[in-house]
């Protein structure tokens, strides 16, 4: 496993309303990147991304979907 995602309600990055969103992290190469969005009523489509540890908002709600899970550039997956 190279990725992994969780859709939820959480804020608009651009206004702060609650919006139906998701984000994910993966390993592209030989580092983690990660990316949110969220499809606010009022912005529309709102994208956010980085490279490196997610934001604590989003490396918790992955962790509470997902548990702990270790990726890696080669397709595994291991849960420590
Ligand atoms: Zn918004």
């Amino acid at each position: 496993m190279t990725s992994q995602s969780v859709a939820f309600d959480g804020p608009c990055l651009d206004c702060g309303r609650t919006a139906p969103s998701s984000g994910g992290v993966a390993v592209v190469g030989d580092r983690l990147e990660w990316d949110t969005e969220s499809d606010c009523p009022v912005c529309g489509p709102v994208l956010g991304c980085g490279r490196g540890a997610p934001p604590p908002a989003l490396r918790d709600r992955l962790l509470a979907a997902h548990g702990a899970v270790r990726l890696d550039g080669a397709g595994g997956a291991r849960w420590p």
